[in-house]
């Protein structure tokens, strides 16, 4: 069987964690900063220069297609480019390079393919600079109106928008070369797992039946604020104690739901935060998934079992918001893990607990992802390691993938 080239992943994972690198292992590369436009240049030059035509569209994402032997819609795979601040080498650019080496892989060794097959930069996807996550998958797929995105202020440098970075960037495009259901047959995104579990079991590829539903919570106790050395404990309403057993309520009950569910309560505050008085205003998160609906459900039961009165302060809760599972193309996930076996690389079936740009393009073409193994599930931060032998089977999985698609 043909293989992508190990020299070869290894070479483009090199060049491009120069873009941005930190000097300690990791990158910053906010979306559209001078670091991120180089490694759009280079993704440009090295796509061009196996063939491929490169256009953008009007947020700026990029598409680089090798013709196929017919006149066929194409088939897409990608990922993201950008960073969050003092991120890793993998977290998005792993999902453009592996892509990059398979398609190269495929022209090199003159694969005969039907359709044309296009190579994917979505921009800003981390919305670690500009607000929110997956802005431009998300515009294009009708999930964020446009305009209210090109009005996103940086965070970096105050009152310069997304609209302004935009036409600075030299990549603007026209609208006219944005992803659509009659140009595309399928997306592929290959992504570290950013977690431990293939790692822990010894798995060589997820592969991603969907992405996680979940809800966010917020909690609220209102209690009484007094001097925390004149009142007795039993004249005190302290909010975060009520708060605190509140938080110890809600893992006792969650703990007994399916061991899949993961909650995180990773936000608090307390007022006044001084710490001689008794705090009078407590608030929190809780932010819970799983990808069975009926598992969110019961979350939601046992939240609303807690009464208004906890320790004697008034309490109260309300969803912030919530996203349903997303069920990636079952045609699709069964051509990931065939592919994997055809290879020989061991796969498990998974569904990703982080939010991913396919999640949204899934609403107009079939999409589906591959995972590839994160080291001690670090991701997000310089640590984030995947192995070059790992990456490797990545771009061979999504290059069989992309191959399987083309004969269907
Ligand atoms: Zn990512």
């Amino acid at each position: 069987m043909i293989s992508c080239s190990l020299q070869r992943m290894e070479d483009k994972i090199k060049t491009f964690s120069r873009f941005g690198d930190t000097g300690k292992g990791g990158i910053t590369r906010l979306s559209l900063s001078p670091e991120a436009l180089a490694a759009r240049a280079e993704f440009q030059k090295r796509m061009e220069a196996i063939g491929a035509t490169v256009v953008t569209d009007d947020m700026a994402n990029m598409y680089a297609t090798v013709p196929g032997t017919e006149n066929l819609p194409a088939i897409l795979a990608g990922s993201h480019l950008d960073s969050v601040k003092q991120g890793g080498n993998y977290d998005g650019v792993l999902g453009v390079l592996t892509a990059m080496e398979a398609v190269e892989t495929i022209v090199k060794e003159n694969i005969p393919h039907k359709h044309p097959i296009t190579v994917m930069v979505w921009t800003n996807e981390e919305g670690a600079r500009f607000e929110p996550a997956m802005m431009s998958s998300g515009v294009i797929c009708n999930k964020f109106g446009k305009e209210a995105m090109l009005a996103s202020e940086a965070k970096d440098i105050p009152g310069y928008t997304f609209a302004q970075a935009l036409e600075e960037s030299g990549f603007l495009g026209s609208k006219e070369n944005r992803m659509s259901a009659d140009k595309y047959v399928a997306l592929v995104e290959l992504h570290i797992e950013q977690g431990p579990v293939l790692e822990q079991e010894g798995v060589e590829i997820g592969v991603v039946e969907g992405v996680c539903g979940m809800v966010n919570y917020e909690f609220a106790f209102v209690g009484q604020a007094d001097h925390a050395g004149t009142t007795p404990m039993k004249y005190r309403k302290d909010a975060l104690y009520a708060a605190a057993k509140t938080i110890q309520y809600l893992h006792d009950e969650l703990d007994e739901l399916d061991s899949k569910l993961v909650y995180t309560t990773g936000k608090i505050s307390a007022h006044p935060n001084i710490h001689t008085i008794i705090p009078d205003e407590v608030k929190f998160t809780l932010d819970a998934r799983h990808q069975n609906p009926e598992v969110i459900k019961q979350v939601v039961e046992i939240i609303k079992k807690i009464p208004s009165e906890v320790e004697k302060c008034k309490a109260s809760y309300e969803e912030a918001w919530s996203r349903k599972t997303v069920d990636f193309s079952s045609e699709l996930v069964k051509y990931v893990e065939k592919s994997a076996a055809e290879f020989g690389y061991s796969s498990k079936r998974m569904y990703s607990g982080a939010g991913h740009d396919a999640q949204y393009v899934v609403d107009m073409i079939p999409s589906t992802m591959i995972f590839v193994p994160s080291v001690d599930g670090h991701s997000h931060c310089e640590l984030e390691y995947t192995s070059v032998e790992d990456c490797l089977k990545g771009a061979n999985v999504m290059m069989q993938t992309i191959l399987h698609i083309d004969k269907q």
